[in-house]
């Protein structure tokens, strides 16, 4: 096969004009075309008024050798890579151990189905539910304010990213293509097949929850084991190998090798591993507030005349301002057409996020605002960050009336440091409700006055943005893990063997595709580890 990249057609070309470019590049007839795939289509909406689809394709011809001499010198037409996926072990004959994998998100999920793919039969620990009663849960704290602290947003099968936009993107590395296995794997249990080739494939929650049903079902067939309600609370160590763990029920399982994938809101398994001696860092993450605006104004702003087309669908956008007192403010995950949901895990505390279906036609968009923090902001060792980020949480829990309700306010009011007393345009889409406040007492002071600075920054690149209806909902304060859990060479813990920390939770990925592909790698490491110890 032969890739032909960066194919420029103009948005609403017509079928046939694929085809037309092909032969137009290469200088050949349509009988010597045999086939065309579609590998990637991406798009160039820097002119609005004149949008433009960005194609890379894959080509069969009975002529590719010779086209491959004659196109040799141009970086345009190359010869299409291999990029399947090949397992790198199989599980021995006789496999006297069975891995295990704590935690069942996308690192989790991902690491197991490989597991299972290559023969070791993974035991799988979530302490939160199976994923129809999961959604129960969620949408009962969501609806009546009823928290179940091991079933919710961030605690049970799917993982954090299960009610999610379900973006299925990242700007990792990923020079082995490791994210094609995930996505080929997604589609394989029920994702539409347009996540292989469109340039930011998403999800949305609903079709998520059954295809992590199909993924399930998968690793059972395979010889693996879900058990859910399974809340790991201690790990063995001795002689700084891992061999094996108690769960809350008090039941113990032995084994010397453990995939640790459980997230970021873990923050009491991260303390039981802190004083068990495994070796913890503190690491940098964001904290800062809910944004929302209508939708149909982010599609102008981003795509002029070209707003509510179908192949654009619900504009996004990615944000970044440099503030003058050093700090970085940013957008992050954005949801298109999407709702803003309480994600907290733990009572008491207010936490935001937000989520969209497949089909983003929500009212509202929403993306997190977030202001870059370190350790420094923190002081008082590896954990010290999950006591901010908790202190933060609680607070925000009074603000809102200390009923799940979160603080909110209008842009225009925060940015003139003003109490709102009521709604404008933009309607809240957070569920279970909002209380209007001023949000200049939810963050410190260094983070107020960045996204003061930012939002009128942001304005100057999406017309709107600081619009004084606008909305900001807190806090957000779970973008990642505010600690690392560091690993070697062979992806175990530096100063626990067999323990192999991985995923958002460890601080080795930021989002669903970065953790699946960090499961992946995982399970590798896993599987020549024991291969290597059964010798
Ligand atoms: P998690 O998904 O957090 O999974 C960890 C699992 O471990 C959990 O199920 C937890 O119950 C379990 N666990 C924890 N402790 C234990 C224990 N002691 N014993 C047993 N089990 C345990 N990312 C994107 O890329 N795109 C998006 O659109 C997106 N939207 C999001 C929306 C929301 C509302 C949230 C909360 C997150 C969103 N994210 C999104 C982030 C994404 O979900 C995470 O980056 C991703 O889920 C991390 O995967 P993980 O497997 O490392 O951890």
């Amino acid at each position: 096969m032969i890739r032909l990249s960066n194919i420029k057609l103009p948005l609403d070309h017509p079928e046939a004009a694929i085809e037309k470019a092909v032969l137009d590049t290469l200088g050949i007839e349509k009988a010597d075309l045999k086939d065309i795939h579609v590998f990637r289509r991406g798009y160039d909406a820097r002119k609005k008024t004149n949008i433009w689809l960005i194609y890379t394709l894959d080509v069969d011809t009975q002529l590719n050798d010779r086209l491959l001499e004659k196109f040799a010198d141009h970086n345009q037409v190359k010869a299409t890579p291999d990029l399947r996926y090949h397992f790198v072990a199989e599980a021995p004959k006789t496999l006297t151990e069975r891995p295990i994998v704590i935690g069942f998100g996308p690192c989790g999920l991902l690491a197991a189905l490989t597991l299972a793919q290559m023969g070791y039969k993974p035991i799988v620990l979530e302490r939160g539910k199976e994923v129809r009663e999961r959604t129960k849960d969620t949408f009962g704290f969501w609806r009546k304010k009823e928290l179940n602290t091991e079933s919710n947003v961030q605690f049970g099968e799917g993982g954090a990213g299960t009610f999610s936009d379900g973006k299925l993107y990242s700007q990792v590395k990923d020079p082995k293509q490791y994210g094609r296995k995930v996505l080929s794997e997604f589609v394989a249990a029920g994702a539409p097949e347009e996540i292989m080739y469109v340039s930011k494939p998403h999800i949305g929650t609903f079709r998520l929850v059954s295809m992590v049903e199909q993924m399930r079902a998968k690793i059972v067939e395979l010889g693996g084991e879900i058990r859910f309600s399974s809340k790991v609370d201690d790990v063995h160590l001795e002689d700084g190998q891992i061999t094996g763990l108690t769960l809350s029920t008090g039941e113990q399982l032995h084994s010397k090798h453990i995939a640790l994938a459980i997230g970021h809101s873990a923050r009491d398994t991260f303390e039981m591993l802190f004083n068990k001696g495994v070796y913890i860092e503190a690491k940098p993450f964001s904290v800062g507030f809910r944004i929302e605006h209508e939708q149909s104004m982010i599609d102008k702003a981003r795509f002029g005349p070209n707003a509510g087309n179908k192949i654009l669908g619900a504009a996004d956008y990615k944000l970044v301002h440099h503030c003058k007192n050093g700090r970085s403010v940013y957008s992050f995950c954005m949801c298109p057409g999407g709702t803003v949901v309480a994600a907290t895990s733990e009572e008491k505390r207010v936490v935001t996020n937000g989520m969209s279906q497949y089909s983003r036609n929500e009212r509202n968009a929403n993306s997190a605002v977030v202001v870059g923090i370190d350790p420094n902001d923190y002081p008082g060792g590896p954990l010290a960050g999950i006591e901010f980020q908790r202190k933060l949480e609680s607070h925000a829990y009074v603000m809102g009336g200390e009923n799940y309700d979160a603080p909110a306010q209008r842009v225009g009011d925060f940015l003139k440091n003003k109490p709102s007393t009521e709604l404008g345009q933009v309607e809240p889409s957070f569920k279970p409700g909002i209380k209007l406040t001023n949000l200049a007492d939810a963050l410190p002071d260094f983070c107020i006055e960045a996204i003061r600075e930012a939002i009128p920054a942001f304005n100057k690149k999406i017309k709107g943005f600081a619009l004084d209806d606008a909305l900001l909902t807190g806090v957000e304060t779970r973008t990642s893990a505010p600690i690392c859990i560091k690993r070697n060479d062979q992806y175990q813990s530096l100063n626990t063997q067999g323990l192999f920390p991985a995923g958002e939770g460890a601080g080795y990925a930021g989002g669903i595709m970065s953790a699946a592909i960090d499961g992946i790698k995982i399970a590798e490491a896993m599987a020549l580890s024991i291969n290597a110890s059964s010798k």
